[in-house]
């Protein structure tokens, strides 16, 4: 079927889109009922919000500013009209000061120099990182052998993360990624005897990104800190904003999810994906291994997204300050989860691009663009090979092809200009996902290219300031909007949710 998405433009010419013919209306290739009118969500202020943005009503602004711009001149060229007429010359009986010199224009900035400032003045802080699982498979997490210190300390690390890259890329931070795995079976077996090992092997994760902020506590910032504190350290020691995530609720077990998210939170988990390529207990993914290849493959409708324990465990998250991250999971379960106030604090998506732009099953739908506009919260988008450039596949159940000729860093400039220009630059930001893809895009192949991307797009023509909020400024105000909704649950005296513990039972 027909798709307006560019893979068959020639290498790195802007799309249509980018070059203002108007935005490619939302693909229908995937037989899904998209309601015509989004849900209200209430705001801050008990106002109702209704989001419906078509393009149309930046265009008639601008129009509107046009008209006001016109008049404005020809306001001007009568008045210097009628002056010219009323005056004698010299003005003002003469008595006119003489006109100060013209100030010498500032020489323009530099694009560079433009990268510098906005980099300095505010952390870019990656929404997926995951160093943690390299280490695990590339250094059985050993991180005191000479052989990680000097590649990580003096540079060399096989993927894309080690401390030089990280000071050339002028990084603030990360959300580092306690990733694991989904067992066998996973999607079919909620039970903690199928789960057990992923609880265990998160323990171990989360201690090895501790482990390594204690060893160079110059460099990163604890997990545990605030956002408030956190900028504040990276301010002072341009050290790196650290919070970690969880990357699937098969990280918890079934029969004791609060109790478990809630020592998570204490190490300093502060956000968690509601999946990863597999369904579990409380939301389905977008993504599950076939039953007989075991390939990745994208999961049919399954249960309507959340489960009643997902919106339970959706809650205790919304109390702890926990961020709700909806890469991985299935178009229902990011509906379920942005309607209705499901999520009371605003959500992520930490690595997930424009499916518009890549028609991918883990890359969010323009419909669900606009409730991310709705709710305030961020698509960061990601820069995986796979995830920014593809052909539309025959079908939605088969993953489209990759389609190569994109694979650039032009690329993610343009997956985060179509969403900034969609809903509005407040909600987009970067999800790398650098350490957990093999192929990156030419030109980013590394996090020390960050000042690349941030230059491809001010070059783009996006403003310093809206850079400057895809970098970080917009993690940074959805985390501070969770933590003042866990605030406020406190405040309100909701109490923490309680596992169901089963009788006792000794053998
Ligand atoms: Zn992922």
């Amino acid at each position: 079927m027909s798709s307006e998405v560019d893979p068959l433009l020639p290498r790195n010419q802007p799309a249509p889109e980018i070059s203002g013919y108007g935005y490619s209306k939302p693909n229908d290739f995937i037989n899904v009922n998209y309601e015509s009118t989004p849900p209200s969500y209430r705001n801050d202020n008990g106002q109702e919000e209704n989001e419906e943005n078509d393009g149309t009503e930046s265009v008639t602004s601008n129009r509107s500013a046009l008209s006001t711009i016109c008049s404005i001149f020809t306001f001007g060229v009568l008045f210097a009209f009628i002056a010219s007429i009323a005056l004698p010359l010299g003005g003002n009986g003469g008595n006119r000061q003489p006109s100060p010199e013209p100030v010498p224009g500032r020489p323009s900035s530099t694009i560079n120099e433009r990268v510098d400032k906005i980099l300095n003045g505010t952390p870019l802080i990656d929404g997926h990182n995951d160093l943690a699982i390299f280490l695990r498979f590339g250094y059985k997490n050993q991180i005191h052998t000479s052989k990680f210190r000097d590649k990580f300390e003096k540079g060399g690390m096989e993927m894309h993360v080690d401390l030089p890259r990280l000071r050339k890329g002028k990084v603030g931070g990360a959300l580092w990624s306690a990733f694991v795995p989904c067992p066998a079976n996973a999607s079919y077996d909620f039970s903690d005897s199928v789960y057990g090992q992923s609880v265990s092997t998160t323990l171990s994760q989360i201690d090895l990104i501790r482990r390594i902020q204690t060893y160079y506590p110059k460099i990163f910032i604890p997990a545990t800190s605030s956002p408030t504190d956190a900028l504040y350290l990276f301010h002072q020691n341009h050290s790196l904003v650290s919070p970690i995530s969880i990357e699937g609720l098969h990280q918890i077990p079934q029969t004791s999810p609060f109790t478990t998210l809630r020592l998570y939170h204490s190490l300093g988990v502060r956000a968690a994906t509601l999946t990863w390529n597999c369904h579990n207990a409380f939301a389905d993914a977008a993504l599950i291994p076939s039953n007989d290849t075991g390939l990745t493959v994208p999961a049919p409708p399954y249960r309507n997204g959340l489960t009643a324990a997902g919106r339970q465990v959706i809650k205790e998250m919304n109390r702890l300050g926990i961020l709700v991250d909806l890469s991985h999971t299935s178009y229902w379960t990011q509906k379920a989860v942005l309607s209705n106030n499901t999520s009371l604090a605003p959500v992520i998506f930490s690595h997930s691009s424009a499916f518009t732009i890549c028609p991918h099953p883990r890359n969010v739908h323009d419909d669900i663009l606009d409730l991310v506009k709705a709710t305030n919260s961020i698509v960061m988008i990601n820069f995986a090979s796979a995830f920014i450039s593809c052909s539309p596949p025959p079908n939605s159940s088969v993953l489209p092809d990759f389609y190569p000729r994109n694979n650039t860093l032009h690329q993610i400039a343009r997956h985060v200009v179509y969403v900034g220009e969609k809903i509005g630059y407040d909600h987009v930001g970067f999800g790398s996902d650098f350490d957990g893809t093999l192929l990156t895009p030419e030109g980013m192949d590394g996090v020390d290219k960050f000042p690349d991307l941030v230059a491809e797009l001010l070059r783009m023509g996006v403003t310093d300031e809206d850079v400057a909020k895809v970098v970080g400024g917009n993690i940074l105000r959805v985390w501070q909007a969770a933590e003042d909704v866990s605030a406020r649950m406190h405040e309100d005296g909701v109490l923490e949710l309680e596992d169901e513990v089963p009788d006792w039972k000794v053998d």
